[in-house]
């Protein structure tokens, strides 16, 4: 394999090249490392093992001087490099000033907090030049504490001549304070009552959540709802206050001792936590464990993360305990950051509010990836690693402005061979979130100090995202095809050059066909200048249209329908009342509100219903969620028969096979593996028809039903099996996350043609 590592920090004139060239060479790795305009580049190698303990010992043997503050790598196809050289710098690429995301508290600025004596003991806004907020408080470029929210702070004495002495580790750090003359942490009641401050502060709060309360804290990005993990009582009324039915919440940790004892971790896992991203990691929890049953109720799996402020660790010590980290945000709002946000906002669900005098400038809310195959992917990209950038193997030949999707929304900058993605915006459900997103697209033109000559939206009338760019960019607005920028996604993030052409599969949701239809299900060749679609599910009725995408039970019926006929209400057991069925049989016979859809996740929700694993659900995939969780428990080869005609894959067939097996007794996670094995082979067996007709060997995963590890690793293991040479997401997230990067490269497609 080959592994691409993109570093930015004080790497440069540090030994850091030579360092890495005497790594490669002592482990036997091929390759090369190249200085760039946002920092270093390095290709290499060799097997998978030797490959993570490169990785790992990058970040423990690096030289002394040099300072990573964020790390991003994709294990990527071998081209054969031959011995492993220092290139010389890139060239070409104008240099843009780079913004740095926020950086997780360091080692030293942690070692001072803790100690009695230091000037900066037990003070909550600690940082250095390699540690601290970065994206969330700058409010223009270039990064100077006069652009920066800590503008009004004038440094005392002390701070300044740390500012100024280079040889000094707080040299230039932009955001250097102490309790002299920094920001100072204040307890107030929810009615706005000042309570205590600082130290005192840190103590009335820990009290307040181990006597089963609830607070918001003022963090990087927004605040967060915090109670006490392990206590039943204060979760099961967090979950009530905040209206969070069931979606799992995030859990913080103490200490990496801590979660290995509650989750069963790895060298990676531990990497991955202890990163300067500090991302929120996707575990399966130990049998038995501290953590309250409600932090994840129905779901095996928790988001789990490690302090990343000062606040945050200080906190966390007192504590000596895992507490329920969940962003502070009312339902389909995004996280809020202002205090009157706060006192306003969190008035029904905290008791008391944490906060400080240093702005939020942007909203971030935390990141969230999970580990799958030993590849680390994003479900969420935001805090920790926006906007660092997503580096291309081609350069644009004019900005590019991509204005995302509209759930899990992002939107993107490309310029040159850098794509900038912002943080995560979410579901752009209410005008708030409309708000937010406007925000976003202005504040990333504006910090990067570009016009867009190319603007770039969902094809989908419907979508926020789509109208705001027929608004503001008419004459500059191309749409390009959702699943088709899935692909793109995914094709560009793995570094693939402008004259490929791959097998894309993109499985997810929904998203607007080119005939107007709801696809989901696409199988096409691609490149960037445009894309075939080779297969697809055969077309299924959604009774009620959005409202069987809530209410699965009707997706669930129109399969049962469409594969039995008549007999459908005998096979539906008691998935829907007598009378339902008789609706749902009317609307699906005569066509009323129920639109086509080829969509694979409708399918995963369906058979989740189907299977018995939900009557309702309550967060987004969640049935999908808990069918991946049964066929993890299952191993089996046995899968269910389908057909392929033409372009169209009957998975009939599976539904009977499903149907089937349930009413014979066999176990539910021994079907859903069988089904998941099913959707493997559709791939393997499409892309094996495409290959013989064009030679193609490289097939591209993207769309959000490739969260799923479960589909993911038996679709990896089918294609390297015959030969193909699977490439999955492990930049941006497999949703609509990543689709404003895809959208950003179709611009290639859209340049040519005109
Ligand atoms: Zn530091
Ligand atoms: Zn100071
Ligand atoms: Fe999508």
């Amino acid at each position: 394999m080959r592994l691409k590592i993109s570093l930015t920090g004080l790497i440069q004139g540090v030994g850091f090249r030579p360092f890495i060239h005497r790594l490669a060479s002592e482990m036997s790795l091929a390759g090369y490392v190249q200085n760039d305009s946002s920092g270093v580049t390095i290709e290499t190698e060799g097997n998978k093992a030797s490959l993570d303990a490169f990785l790992l010992r990058i970040e423990r043997d690096k030289p002394e001087l040099a300072k990573i503050y964020t790390l991003q790598f994709s294990f990527l196809n071998h081209t054969g490099f031959c011995g492993f050289e220092i290139r010389p710098s890139a060239e070409g690429t104008k240099k843009i000033t780079p913004v740095l995301p926020d950086i997780a508290i360091c080692a030293e600025c942690q070692s001072e907090i803790e100690s009695p004596d230091d000037r900066r003991s037990g003070y909550a806004f600690t940082n250095c030049t390699n540690c601290g907020p970065r994206y969330t408080i700058i409010t223009e470029i270039p990064y100077d504490r006069p652009n920066t929210t800590m503008a009004e702070f004038n440094m005392c004495a002390a701070c300044e001549k740390e500012y100024t002495d280079p040889d000094d580790r707080r040299f230039h750090a932009q955001p250097i304070a102490c309790p002299e003359c920094g920001p100072d942490l204040s307890l107030f009641s929810i009615a706005g009552k000042l309570i205590c401050k600082d130290k005192e502060a840190l103590a009335k709060i820990s009290h307040i959540i181990l006597q089963g309360g609830i607070i918001a804290v003022k963090g990087l990005g927004g605040f967060h709802l915090l109670c006490d993990a392990t206590n039943e009582d204060a979760v099961t009324d967090l979950r009530k206050k905040k209206k969070r039915d069931e979606k799992p919440m995030a859990v913080m940790f103490p200490s990496i001792e801590g979660i290995k004892k509650t989750f069963n971790i790895d060298a990676l896992h531990e990497q991955i936590l202890c990163s300067t991203a500090k991302p929120v990691l996707l575990l399966g929890r130990k049998p038995s464990n501290i953590l309250a049953p409600s932090v994840s109720l129905d779901n095996d799996s928790v988001g789990v993360f490690l302090p990343y402020t000062p606040l945050h660790h200080l906190l966390l010590k007192i504590l000596n305990r895992p507490v329920v980290a969940t962003s502070a945000n009312l339902t389909d709002e995004p996280i809020i950051m202002g205090d009157d946000e706060a006192f306003a906002g969190l008035r029904e669900i905290a008791s008391h509010i944490l906060t400080h005098e240093r702005k939020i400038q942007r909203r971030c809310d935390d990141s969230v990836v999970k580990l799958i195959a030993g590849k680390m992917v994003p479900f969420r990209r935001s805090r920790g690693f926006a906007p660092v950038p997503i580096p291309l193997a081609f350069s644009l030949p004019a900005p590019v402005l991509a204005l995302g999707s509209q759930m899990n929304c992002t939107v993107a900058l490309g310029i040159e061979d850098r794509v900038y993605i912002s943080q995560h915006i979410g579901d752009i459900d209410s005008t708030q979130t409309e708000a937010f997103y406007e925000e976003t697209v202005n504040d990333l033109l504006k910090l990067f100090n570009t016009t867009p000559d190319i603007v770039i939206s969902d094809m989908h009338p419907g979508y926020y995202s789509t109208r705001y760019g027929e608004r503001y960019f008419k004459e500059k607005l191309n749409k390009v095809q959702h699943h088709y920028a899935h692909i793109l996604s995914c094709m560009a993030e793995n570094s693939l050059g402008n004259d490929r052409e791959v097998i894309g599969i993109a499985f997810d949701g929904t998203g607007h066909g080119t005939d107007g239809t709801i696809w989901g299900s696409e199988i096409m060749t691609a490149s960037y200048k445009g894309f075939i679609r080779k297969f697809h599910l055969l077309p299924f009725q959604l009774p009620g249209g959005d409202m069987a995408i809530k209410d699965p039970r009707r997706t669930a019926f129109s399969l049962l329908y469409s594969a039995f006929k008549k007999d459908a209400q005998n096979r539906a057991g008691d998935l829907l009342s007598a009378k339902e069925q008789i609706f749902l049989t009317e609307m699906l016979n005569k066509n009323i509100r129920s639109p086509l859809t080829s969509s694979m996740g409708r399918l995963f929700d369906g058979i989740a219903f189907i299977l018995g694993l939900r009557r309702q659900v309550s967060y987004n995939a969640q049935a999908a969620i808990l069918l991946e969780q049964q066929a993890a428990r299952a191993v089996t080869t046995e899968y269910y028969d389908f057909n392929l005609r033409g372009e169209i894959i009957d998975h009939l067939p599976i539904i009977r096979g499903v149907v089937n097996d349930r009413d014979s007794g066999i176990q539910i996670c021994t079907i859903s593996r069988k089904f998941h094995n099913s959707i493997a082979l559709i791939i393997r067996d499409t892309a094996k028809l495409i290959r013989e007709e064009t030679g193609i060997k490289e097939v591209v995963l993207s769309g959000g039903v490739f969260q799923n590890a479960e589909l993911l690793l038996m679709t990896l293991n089918l294609l390297q099996d015959s030969g193909f040479k699977p490439l999955v997401h492990q930049l941006v997230p497999p949703n609509d996350g990543g689709l404003s990067l895809g959208q950003v490269v179709s611009s290639l497609g859209f340049i040519n043609s005109t």
